[in-house]
């Protein structure tokens, strides 16, 4: 594998996907190869492979690009990338990889590009998102998912361990308007989203409530099924881009919002980049600059709070999330120790990668244990259903909760 990284080695002129017009990826030479991203990928982290590291995958899209390598063979360097974004930060050169990876994906054919047609298909639609709600519940609840997931493919067993403890169903549903307790401080248009709404009811159904008793009136209008963050995460920016904008032009339609909130912390990293200007929030980071009404009651708990990629990489609410439950008394917050390396669930790698996925998932659940918490929190809902599945068939599972729902417990009248 390593042949390609020699710039003289053209293998088939023909070959590449960007045929005679080479070149397409001038960002590429950003990259001066020191190595400083290595470390900080999971992938890399992993396997010690080059071609699972930042720097091995811009020479691999160069190779490509200048047709000394073919798509084919470059396929599976590219699509074990979890798009998690943690080599972007430490890059001195500012590689923007993401963006040269999104060009990448798009100038291929579409055969070659990443086949996740059949989840945004299913995502695309409210209808077939309720579907796939309760098919996900009924195979948890009635426990075929355990009794299925003994079978391969691996890529089924680990998104049937995924499905949430108790998947539910939130309690709200589009043209829900919940008016502020007392004095409204603030108005807010919600984003419900997919997995969120159909499998973490109760993430949905504590935030409305943190936010009614903050002074906050709460409107959910009638919303598209999907932001696109899963097509624009997994290699389809292109629909991704379109159904994250058909998404904010249906959360604004009130003209006098304060912010709009999404509570999955990888839907609001791609909503914010899409339009900085929307003032797409997460609801800690919203509330953290509100100001909290009403004394927090004691929690006396030990929680492992987990980082979430694109948390960390692009949005921007982990600090106030932090500062939020650090004032939460007797609850003890535990960092992560790993908390540059992703979990393994980024983009649609568990699907085309099931085995590093369980690997990094593994990983990650053991790091965030090793303090014996209670309690296990994440912002986003692909890293819980990642952790769900990383504790298996353990004797002692631990909840798995949205930071949200510890805030909850600490205000909620008792
Ligand atoms: S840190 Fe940036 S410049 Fe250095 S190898 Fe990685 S991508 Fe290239
Ligand atoms: S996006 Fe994540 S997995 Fe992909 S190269 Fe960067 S650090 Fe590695």
């Amino acid at each position: 594998m390593t042949e390609f990284l020699r710039p003289e080695g053209r293998t088939d002129q023909s070959a590449g996907i960007l045929g005679e017009a080479r070149g397409l990826l001038p960002e590429v030479l950003d990259c001066m190869h020191c190595g400083l991203c290595l470390e900080q990928c999971a992938t890399y982290r992993e396997s010690g492979a080059e071609d699972r590291s930042p720097r091995g995958r811009l020479f691999v899209m160069r190779a490509v690009d200048e047709g000394r390598l073919t798509a084919q063979q470059a396929e599976p360097s590219l699509s074990s990338c979890l798009q998690c974004r943690a080599c972007e930060p430490v890059c001195p050169s500012k590689v923007n990889y993401h963006g040269i990876l999104e060009q990448y994906f798009a100038k291929l054919p579409p055969q070659l590009a990443p086949q996740t047609s059949p989840i945004v298909w299913w995502l695309s639609t409210t209808t077939r998102v309720h579907q796939l709600g309760r098919v996900g519940r009924w195979l948890r609840q009635s426990g075929l998912a355990k009794v299925l997931g003994a079978f391969p493919p691996r890529a089924m067993q680990q998104g049937l361990a995924a499905l949430p403890q108790s998947a539910t169903v939130s309690r709200w549903s589009s043209q829900s308007h919940v008016p502020a307790m007392g004095h409204e401080r603030a108005r807010v248009s919600l984003m419900l989203g997919c997995l969120e709404r159909e499998w973490f009811g109760p993430v949905l159904d504590d935030l409305v409530d943190v936010l009614k008793w903050q002074g906050v009136t709460v409107r959910m209008p009638k919303q598209p099924a999907c932001c696109g963050a899963f097509a624009g995460h997994a290699g389809d920016a292109m629909t991704g881009r379109q159904q994250a904008q058909d998404m904010l032009q249906a959360l604004q339609q009130d003209d006098h919002l304060d912010a709009i909130l999404v509570s999955s912390a990888g839907c609001h990293a791609w909503l914010h980049e899409f339009d900085p200007a929307a003032r797409v929030m997460e609801p800690m980071a919203f509330l953290a600059t509100l100001g909290l009404r009403g004394a927090l009651q004691a929690v006396p708990q030990i929680a492992a709070l987990q980082e979430a990629c694109h948390q960390r990489n692009v949005g921007d609410g982990f600090e106030a999330t932090r500062t939020l439950l650090q004032a939460v008394p007797e609850l003890t917050l535990v960092a992560d120790p790993e908390a540059e390396l992703c979990c393994g669930a980024g983009g649609a790698t568990f699907l085309r990668e099931p085995e590093q996925a369980q690997d990094l998932g593994r990983r990650k659940h053991q790091a965030l244990c090793q303090d014996n918490p209670d309690v296990l929190l994440s912002s986003n809902p692909g890293c819980r259903m990642q952790l769900q599945a990383s504790q298996g068939s353990s004797p002692k599972p631990l909840a798995i909760l949205h930071p949200i729902q510890m805030l909850w417990r600490a205000l909620k009248p008792r």
